[in-house]
C-alpha cells in the first residue's frame, strides 16, 4: 500500500504545470494570473468628485452662509471641463472631473440645490469630497501580482486599469468517463439490477468549480474493447482522463483490464474510502482512475485530484481549510489507513476548537449523508478509536 501523501505527490507530478495562455477577462474567473499586471492608468485616473454637489474654492466658502453664482454643470463623463473662476461654483456629480482651480466639493445636502446660484450653508476645507488621482493605484506600478487567483475584485481591478485580456495558467481540459454495465442515464426507467449514473455529474461539477473545462462520456459498459474503442479517439482533446469504476479486485474491472500494461499503474492507497486507485499515461495523456462508489469518488477527488489540479493550474493554496474540533460521538477507524468521514462542523463562539459529528457511517455508497456534511473528519493511520470529546482534524468543504 502507498500512503495518502505519497500518492497525492504522484498524481501532482503526473499533472505537472499547465501552459500559460491569454484569455479575455470574462473567461479568466477562478484562474491564476501567470505574470504581474502593471497599471496602464492611475486609479482614479483624474481628480474627481466623491459626491453630488458643487465644486468650489474652499476660500470662497470659509464663511457661511454664502451665495455663489453657478457657472457650469459637470455631469460624470464630461471631458471639456472649464476652470473655476474665483467667487463662483460649478454643479458637479459623483465621478465627474474636478475643474481646475476648485479644491473642494460641497455636497448637495449642504445647499439649496440652486442651478442659477446656490446658497451654501456649510463651510468646506481644501480636499473635502475630492478623490485624488492615483489614490487607489499609481500608473506603472504592479496592480496584480503573478500567482493571484482571479476572483471578482481582481477581475474588477484588471478592468479598471484598462485590460481586456490576462495571461493565466490554462484551464485543464478533463475527459470524465463513468464505467459500469449497470449504469443508466435518467430519465430512462431502471430495470432490476441497474442504477442511475451519478459519478460523472459530480466529477464534472467539482472539476468546473476549479476552473477546468470538462467533457463527459456518461457511461461505458464493462467491456475492454468497447472502452478502448470509445475513449481512445477522445484522448487527443484532453489534458487529463478521469475514470470512475472498474479498478478494484473483482472480475469485469474494465478500466484496470484496458489500461494495465498501457502506462497506467494500479495500486492500493492507504485511504478509506477509495483504496483502489490508478494513474499514469495512456497514449501520453495523463490518466487518473478512481473507484466507482460515489463517496470514494468524492473523497479521492478531495485527497488527490483537487490538490493536483490546483497545483497544475498555478494555485499555491492546495488544501482545504483545516480546523480542530471535538467529536460529539465516538468513532472507529481501520488501522493503517487514513479515514475520511463525512461530518458536520459547528464553530464554538470565542474558541479555536469547534465541534464535529459524523454524518452517516463509513460506507462508500452513502451519498445522501455526504450532501448533509460540511466537512471531512480526518482519522489518521495510527487511530483505530476516537473517543467522544477527543480532538480531531477537520477539512472544511
Ligand atoms: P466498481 O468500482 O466499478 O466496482 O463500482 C463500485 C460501486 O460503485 C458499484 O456498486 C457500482 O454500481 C457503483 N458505481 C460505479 N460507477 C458508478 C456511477 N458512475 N454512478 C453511480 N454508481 C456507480
Ligand atoms: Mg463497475
Amino acid at each position: 500500500m502507498i500512503s495518502v501523501d505519497a500518492y497525492r505527490e504522484t498524481v501532482t507530478e503526473l499533472l505537472g504545470r499547465a501552459p500559460v495562455t491569454t484569455l479575455p477577462l470574462a473567461d479568466a474567473a477562478g484562474l491564476v494570473l501567470a505574470e504581474d499586471v502593471l497599471a496602464g492608468v492611475s486609479l482614479p485616473p483624474f481628480d474627481n468628485s466623491a459626491m453630488d454637489g458643487y465644486a468650489v474654492r474652499s476660500a470662497d466658502v470659509a464663511a457661511v452662509p454664502v451665495t455663489l453664482p453657478v457657472a457650469d454643470d459637470i455631469p460624470a463623463g464630461r471631458v471639456d471641463v472649464r476652470p473655476l473662476e474665483p467667487g463662483t461654483a460649478q454643479r458637479i456629480m459623483t465621478g465627474a472631473p474636478i475643474p481646475p482651480g476648485a479644491d473642494a466639493v460641497v455636497m448637495v445636502e449642504d445647499t439649496d440645490r440652486g442651478t442659477e446660484q446656490v446658497l451654501i450653508s456649510t463651510a468646506a476645507t481644501a480636499g473635502d469630497h475630492v478623490r485624488r488621482t492615483g489614490e487607489d493605484v499609481t500608473q506603472g506600478t504592479v496592480a496584480l501580482y503573478a500567482g493571484t487567483v482571479l476572483g471578482h475584485s481582481q477581475l474588477g481591478l484588471a478592468s479598471a486599469v484598462g485590460l481586456a485580456e490576462l495571461k493565466v495558467y490554462r484551464p485543464l481540459s478533463v475527459l470524465v468517463v463513468s464505467t459500469g454495465t449497470e449504469l443508466v442515464e435518467a430519465p430512462k426507467p431502471l430495470r432490476h439490477g441497474q442504477i442511475y449514473e451519478s459519478n460523472s455529474v459530480m466529477l464534472a461539477a467539482a472539476l468546473r468549480e476549479l476552473g477546468c473545462r470538462v467533457a463527459v462520456v456518461r457511461s461505458v459498459v464493462d467491456d475492454v474493447e468497447e472502452f478502448r474503442k470509445i475513449i481512445e479517439p477522445k484522448l487527443a482533446d484532453a489534458d487529463l482522463l478521469v475514470t470512475s469504476g472498474g479498478v478494484s479486485a473483482g472480475a469485469y474491472e474494465v478500466v484496470k483490464d484496458a489500461l494495465t500494461g498501457q502506462g497506467v499503474q494500479f495500486r492500493k492507497v492507504a485511504i478509506q474510502p477509495g483504496g483502489p486507485q490508478g494513474c499514469g499515461r495512456w497514449n501520453g495523456v495523463p490518466v487518473v482512475t478512481l473507484p466507482g462508489n460515489p463517496v470514494s469518488v468524492l473523497v479521492s477527488f478531495e485527497a488527490f485530484l483537487r490538490p493536483a489540479l490546483l497545483s497544475a493550474m498555478g494555485h499555491t493554496v492546495l488544501d482545504r481549510r483545516r480546523v480542530r474540533a471535538r467529536l460529539t460521538e465516538a468513532m472507529t477507524s481501520p488501522g493503517g489507513r487514513r479515514q475520511f468521514r463525512r461530518g458536520y462542523y459547528t464553530p464554538t463562539e470565542g474558541q479555536v476548537t469547534g465541534v464535529v459529528g459524523p454524518r452517516g457511517g463509513p460506507g462508500s455508497h452513502l451519498l445522501a449523508a455526504f450532501t448533509q456534511a460540511n466537512c471531512l473528519i480526518v482519522l489518521p493511520e495510527e487511530v483505530t478509536e476516537a473517543a467522544e470529546g477527543s480532538e480531531v482534524d477537520v477539512l472544511l468543504l
